[in-house]
């Protein structure tokens, strides 16, 4: 008997419930003629706003970092912030968090994570503000919210934005039932193909109620130019295909059933899961968490992946190396950061991807639950 086989992701099989309406999509541009910007652009802004709610609007843009890099650029060229000031930033992240904010001259100021949730601990914040401090990049990492009424106080008390890098978790609520991408100041969204939501390719978007800084973001990803051929900013360009904005409207209102598609599978390890050598991920059944990634952690990780990989599952590690011990982060490599270097060494992501049933959920935990030293 063949062992089953549990993919952790397939691109081409997550995108299979779509690929009529796709390529319907992808037609409609081919033959409108309309290759950079344009309705489809428009309509998928409109789209995201009303998704997103709580009164922002929204502008495409190439991909998630690029979506990062315009927020702190437009926040310079507003006067807000300037070259060397400081943001507070999570020391677990992916990198490209911490790329938006070197890229604008600014410098980031690594604080942990809270080991429940593997989030920036919010409490750590406030002792982290020095004069130079002008914003807070809050992560919503692995799908789940980070933002709490500390966060906000400090924020109001010290007058610092907050920038959401919202890659990771579209969909997620705070407690008050706002979402995520209109919790701070401004958002960035990813849309890189193995997100909740993916392209078929680069893609991003910003979200803000700021509508200065939704011009200021659109007209630097478009050469800084406000209108035609007039250049307010020396500007970029990191427009949205409007391929890409034409699929991302197929999938997008289909967000909430991801979100639940994803929780029933977190729900299933959360109870099928049970072995002393795993520790599950904290396991809130409210919405502040839409499963991005369910991460588990051990500090056998090794053997543990092996073993499962030898019995057909397929896991990844997110992240092995954590920002400030990359090679182009030479400069912070001496910070004492224990916490986020113990994630990643101890951290496994399971599958969650539409590759994985429910029955598959189930196998999966009990192929866990016989792992041993
Ligand atoms: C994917 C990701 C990004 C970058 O998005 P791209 O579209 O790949 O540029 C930034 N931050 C986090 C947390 C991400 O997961």
């Amino acid at each position: 008997m063949s062992k089953k086989h549990y993919k952790f992701l397939d691109l081409k099989d997550v995108n299979a419930p779509w690929l009529d309406e796709i390529n319907d999509a992808v037609s409609r541009v081919v033959h409108s003629g309309r290759y950079v910007g344009g309705p489809e652009v428009q309509n998928f802004e409109k789209l995201m706003a009303e998704t997103v709610g709580g009164g922002v609007a929204a502008t495409g843009v190439s991909n998630g970092l690029d979506a990062l890099r315009l927020i702190f650029r437009a926040y310079m060229e507003m006067g807000v912030m300037k070259p060397g000031d400081e943001v507070i930033v999570p020391a677990n992240t992916y990198i490209a968090s911490i790329l938006a904010v070197t890229d604008n001259a600014l410098k980031p100021v690594f604080v942990e994570p809270d080991i429940r949730t593997l989030n920036l601990d919010t409490a750590q914040i406030e002792s982290h503000v020095s004069p130079r401090t002008r914003a807070i990049l809050t992560v919503h990492l692995y799908g789940r919210t980070c933002y709490d009424s500390t966060m906000q106080d400090v924020a109001d008390k010290f007058g610092l934005k907050i920038v959401e890098d919202n890659a990771q978790a579209i969909g997620a609520t705070y407690s008050d039932s706002r979402q995520t991408g209109a919790l701070g100041d401004a958002a960035a969204f990813s849309f890189y193909p193995t997100k909740n939501i993916g392209a078929l390719g680069d893609a991003g978007a910003v979200t803000s109620r700021d509508s200065q800084l939704i011009s200021a973001v659109k007209a630097l990803a478009n050469y800084g130019s406000d209108y035609r051929y007039h250049n307010i900013y020396q500007g970029l360009n990191c427009r949205l295909d409007p391929i890409q904005a034409a699929i991302l409207s197929c999938k997008l209102p289909y967000l909430d059933a991801e979100c639940k598609r994803r929780s029933h599978l977190a729900s299933i390890y959360e109870e099928e899961i049970n072995n002393p050598l795993v520790s599950k991920p904290l396991y809130t059944a409210h919405e502040d968490m839409v499963w991005h990634q369910y991460v588990v952690m051990t500090p056998h990780r090794e053997e543990l992946r092996n073993y499962l990989l030898e019995n057909g599952v397929e896991t990844e590690v997110h992240y092995p190396t954590p920002p400030h011990r990359q090679p182009c982060m030479h400069e912070y490599a001496d910070l004492n950061l224990p916490v986020s270097d113990r994630i990643a060494r101890e951290a496994v992501s399971l599958p969650i991807s539409a590759c994985t049933s429910a029955d598959d959920a189930v196998e999966i935990a009990k192929i866990i639950n016989n792992f041993s030293k």
